[in-house]
Parts: C-alpha cells; structure tokens; sequence
C-alpha cells in the first residue's frame, strides 16, 4: 500500500511536505501505532502534542461514536450543548473566564491578536502592535506567520501584517525596548515548541507579566502545545504561576479531532460583540464531544498527574543516558512531556533516523533537537525503552 499512496500522494497533493517518513499507519493502540507493512511502531511524538490519549482510546472512541450517531453539525445559529460545556469546562480549569472554538492552533491565535486588536480599538485606543518572540511558532496563516518569528516561514509571503514584530525571547529588556505606546499585546509561547523545546524562564515570565500589567499591554500565551496537560498542569500557566489575559489552546484539546480555543478574562473577552467574529465549524457538536472526552477521560485517569510525574521520570532517566555520552547530548530542555534532547548537529539527523527504523516516533526540530512530546497516558515502561534505544542509537552513529 505504501507505494501506491506515495505515488498518489507525489501526483495530487501539493509539495508542502516534502519526502515524508515511509511509513504509512493503519491503526494504532495507546502508544502503539501499525503500518501497513505489519510493523508497529512506538509513538513518543503523539501526533505532535496531538494524541493525548493515545490511539483508540476506548472511552474516547465510545464518546465519539455516540456523538456520531447523534449529531455532527448543526451551525452557530442555534445553541450547542457540547459547546457550552465544554467552555465551563475549560473556564473552571483555567484562569479564563469566557472561551470561544476555532478549528486549529492558527485559527485560534489569529482570534487572539483579533481580540487584543478589537480591545483596544472598542476603548478607542490606538494600540494596535503585537510584540512576538524570535525562534517563536504560532502558525500559518497571513497573520500568524507574521507572528511567528522565523525568517524561513516569513520571507514568501511579504508584505506582511503590519504592525507584529519580533524580539528576542528570555529578554524582558527586547520587549521593553520594544514596546511603545502603540502596543496591544505581547504574544508568547511559555515554552518555544517548533523551534527546539525552549522553555522561557519562571523570571522573565514573571517580569514580562508585570510590565505588561504595569503598561496596560494584554498577555497571550499561546498554549496550542504547552497546554492540555502537555506540562504536567493543564496549561503551563499553572507550571510557571504566570497568568496571561488571553491564552490558546488546540493540538490535545480534541485529542485528534480538530479544535482550537481562545481562551480570556472577563474584561478582554466582552469586546468580542455579535457579528465581530465568527466561524461555521468551531466547536460544533462532534468537535465540542471530543473535547469533553479528553476532559472526562484526563480526570477519570488522572492523565495531567500522570504528565507531571511520568514527565520527571522521563527527565532522569534521560539525565541519565547524557552523562553516559556528554559528547554527543548537549542539553535536554522542557517541563512534563514536552521534551527536546539537543544533539551535536551531526548526530541529531542520525539518531533520529535510528529511532525510526527501531519503531520509535520522535521528531527533529530546530535541526538538533530530538523533540518528544507523547500522549499523556505513557508508562515507565515505554520511557525505560526509550531511553535504552535512545542509548543504542547514540553507540550506533
Ligand atoms: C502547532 C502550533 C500552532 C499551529 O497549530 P495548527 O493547528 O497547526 O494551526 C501554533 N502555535 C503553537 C505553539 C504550535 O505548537
């Protein structure tokens, strides 16, 4: 089957991926995934901070079908259950006090800048700039890869929105500097996910927090990876005790079915009025059913718990794998189960290569950093093996 959906794939989907991984999955299982070709592999990237739950989750898939058997769509001209629950849901878990859906990461931090723009714009105020980070991701549409603060995904696509600039992450002078009276928001990710597992520190955090308040400048976090659990608290802004006035969230929020929220204080959120945003998907009733059940199913198996304590397990253990070759692990970086491993650059391609093909699913990014960010329900277990291949794969290259 593999070449057959290669070939079809290289002849009719655009070349936005490039040579994907030559593996095509059929099925899976908690950490589990199957190929076609009968060999399993074990998923420690989770879709991309995605699969919170693992795969196939019976619970999950129980919720989702009865859903289906009931409704999947029904437009944001009438009340939707699933949705109104799943908005108490996150307000009582949160420091938010009003949510509304989108469909993605993307989707949800352009509602954010939306908000912070509108905010101001209803006070009568000229604020309008968004301060973000360098090295920073938040997505790919028009707004938020001016947002995201990477050269490489900006240059095709100049102009770009004005107003959204870029400073140096972990600097509370850049955004000092930086900020003016012009300035609506600073967006950040608490810890930098797509560009290598950088995590901000509890300090700057902190500062940037104060000035903000201090200067009538809004918070957001983008919490599309950070967030659902991923740190061991259901958003990092519990794991680092800093608030944001509007936050994000997606990836894990539907444990695989598409959903993004904005996530606000009272305050921010009340300039959202009818008719100022909108969409025809967010949250409907099948995507609002998913997101109850990863909540339902977190709680029922105490999976944040887990995170935290399975996170710092993870962390030792692999401690313990860097000391055993300090020439080829520079560093390991993050909180929970986000974790980056940074490897001499040479090695970095290698080894996540040797994974690979010993069945573990990781990811390379920032060119050097192993990024791992598995579902929420992995065991002690799966890290000892992991650490062990990751062992062999250092010996190996
Ligand atoms: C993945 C990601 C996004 C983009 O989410 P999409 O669902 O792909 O649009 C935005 N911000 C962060 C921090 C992410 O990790």
């Amino acid at each position: 089957m593999l070449n057959e959906v290669i070939e079809l794939d290289k002849k009719y989907y655009m070349n936005i991926f490039g040579d994907r991984l030559p593996v095509c999955f059929t099925h899976g299982s908690g950490m589990r995934l199957f190929a076609d070709n009968g060999r399993e592999y074990y998923d420690f990237l989770g879709g991309i901070a995605v699969n919170a739950l693992g795969h196939g989750h019976p619970a999950f898939i129980a919720a989702l079908k009865n859903q289906l058997d009931k409704v999947i769509h029904t437009s944001s001209l009438y009340y939707i259950e699933n949705q109104a629950k799943l908005a108490q849901k996150l307000v009582e878990n949160s420091c938010a006090d009003k949510v509304m859906f989108c469909n993605s990461g993307a989707e949800a931090n352009e509602g954010a800048m939306k908000l912070a723009k509108i905010y101001f714009y209803k006070r009568g105020s000229e604020r309008y700039e968004i301060i973000t980070l360098k090295s920073s991701f938040h997505g790919r549409t028009l707004a938020t890869v001016a947002a995201t603060g990477q050269p490489k995904y900006q240059a095709p696509y100049k102009p770009l929105l004005p107003g959204v600039k870029q400073v140096e992450p972990n600097d509370i002078n850049a955004v000092k500097a930086a900020a003016g009276d012009k300035t609506a928001a600073v967006m950040i990710e608490t810890i930098q996910g797509e560009s290598g597992v950088h995590p901000m520190s509890a300090e700057y955090l902190r500062e940037l927090r104060n000035f903000c308040t201090e200067n009538g400048i809004l918070l957001i976090f983008d919490e599309v990876q950070t967030g659902m659990g991923r740190t061991g608290k259901l958003f990092s802004s519990d794991y680092f005790g800093v608030y944001p006035d509007i936050f994000t969230s997606a990836k894990a929020l539907g444990g695989g079915v598409p959903i993004g929220a904005v996530c606000a204080a009272e305050e921010v959120a009340a300039a959202f009025e009818p008719g100022d945003h909108g969409t025809t998907f967010g949250g409907n009733p099948f995507a609002a059913a998913a997101g109850l059940a990863v909540f339902d199913i977190f709680e029922r198996e105490g999976l944040v718990e887990n995170a935290r304590k399975m996170g710092e397990f993870f962390m030792e253990r692999l401690e313990a794998v860097r000391e055993k070759f300090p020439d080829k692990v520079k560093e390991i970086r993050g909180a929970g189960l986000l974790i980056g491993i940074e490897l001499a650059p040479e090695t970095a391609k290698r080894v996540s290569a040797k994974m690979f093909e010993d069945g573990l699913l990781v990811s390379l990014c920032g060119g050097t950093t192993i990024r791992i960010a598995p579902p929420l329900i992995i065991s002690k277990n799966d890290i000892n093996m992991f650490a062990a291949e990751l062992a062999t794969a250092l010996k190996s290259v």
